[in-house]
């Protein structure tokens, strides 16, 4: 089969390997659609991002897999105890505890320090077969395209970020960022009974897509944010703040000024998760949060920490399949076939200069089983 391979940073190319070979608790998956995360960009490029040092060593032995964890395929392989059937349209959490450290015997699996990682740890979906454990596999219901079920991890995150938040009803909500995350948070808040959504964007296209979404008002985030959030709350701040702007701006993000924005703009006692993956040592203005009492709240990371049965998955394309999400407003660049996944990786890691809502997508195979 044709899988992109990985020769050095910044040198991906697609290439003749092996078929993948499944374990006796696995299937194989024949991709359908698959989508590149900004991390795996990120990674790929060599930035300096968290698990950039153990891609450097796999590098310095050579080439390597790499990458490939958001997708939807059609099953070709499945033993007979796998729960699973040749020609289930599917999709899969990303993450696997290892069953057998001392966190998974206490069923603790989202604190097993060694999970295996699809597209890290083992080969992803940046191919056109992929074998996974049938544990990690979610079955995708009809009427949801593959396009959408390749997606569809984002949304468990945001679905998941918006639990720990503990969101009531009428609850004002700030989100800073209108870029994939903020737009997939807005239309979760929207859905599950926020009050007052204000969204912040710096592009007016970003903006237009958070009103889309379902923000009742939208904020231009190179104005004065703070003076409108207290102008839209009566003088107190939002109860709620998801701050998805903030990380790397080598990959246009805005640094870390943006915790420092969500800590002004919050309500005394209120809430800030941090859906923005920052490097390790930035600075955080802790004196501000601990003289206002909010809560910093930081989701789990990888899908498997928070949906190790893949339960969010469910809900996630469950509210896909109602209409209630949209997530075919993100996906504008649409290419065909394994080979384009290199130019794939290129317009997702800089979308602002492809004019790109969210990661661009590639068609490998077939969606509909009796094709
Ligand atoms: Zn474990």
């Amino acid at each position: 089969m044709r899988a992109l391979v990985l020769h050095g940073f910044g040198d991906p190319t697609v290439e003749e390997v092996p078929d993948p070979v499944p374990g006796p608790d696995e299937v194989v998956i024949d991709v359908a659609c698959v989508q590149p995360s900004v991390t795996e960009c990120m990674l790929i490029a060599g930035d300096p991002v968290a698990m950039h040092d153990v891609l450097a060593a796999r590098l310095a032995a050579g080439p390597t897999r790499f990458g490939g964890h958001e997708f939807a395929g059609v099953i070709s392989v499945a033993g007979p105890g796998s729960g699973h059937a040749v020609g289930d349209r599917v999709t899969a959490v990303e993450t696997a505890a290892c069953g057998t450290c001392a966190a998974c015997r206490r069923d603790r699996p989202d604190a097993c320090p060694s999970p295996g990682v699809l597209g890290f740890t083992r080969a992803g979906a940046f191919a056109e077969r992929v074998a996974v454990p049938a544990k990690s596999v979610v079955t995708v219901p009809d009427g949801v395209t593959a396009a959408q079920a390749a997606a569809v991890q984002p949304l468990a995150g945001a679905l998941h970020g918006h639990a720990i938040a503990e969101v009531r009803p009428g609850d004002s909500v700030l989100i800073l960022g209108a870029g994939v995350m903020g737009v997939l948070h807005t239309q979760v808040a929207r859905h599950g009974g926020a009050g007052l959504i204000i969204v912040t964007g710096r592009s007016p296209a970003k903006r237009r897509l958070a009103l889309a979404a379902g923000a009742d008002a939208v904020i231009d985030a190179t104005e004065d944010v703070h003076a409108a959030v207290l102008e839209a709350t009566g003088g107190i701040g939002a109860d709620v703040v998801f701050e998805t702007a903030g990380g790397m701006p080598s990959a246009g993000l805005a640094g870390t000024s943006t915790l420092e924005l969500a800590a002004q703009c919050v309500r005394r006692g209120g809430r800030i998760v941090m859906v923005a993956v920052l490097p390790r040592h930035a600075s955080a203005p802790l004196g501000l949060l601990r003289e206002r009492a909010v809560a910093l709240l930081h989701p789990r990371s990888g899908a498997g920490g928070y949906s190790p049965g893949g339960s969010a998955f469910e809900q996630a394309l469950r509210l896909v399949r109602r209409g209630y999400v949209d997530l075919d407003c993100l996906v504008t660049h649409r290419l065909d076939g394994v080979d384009a996944l290199p130019k794939a990786l290129e317009i997702t890691r800089d979308k602002a200069a492809h004019a790109a809502a969210g990661p661009a997508q590639v068609s490998i195979g077939p969606w509909d089983a009796a094709a």
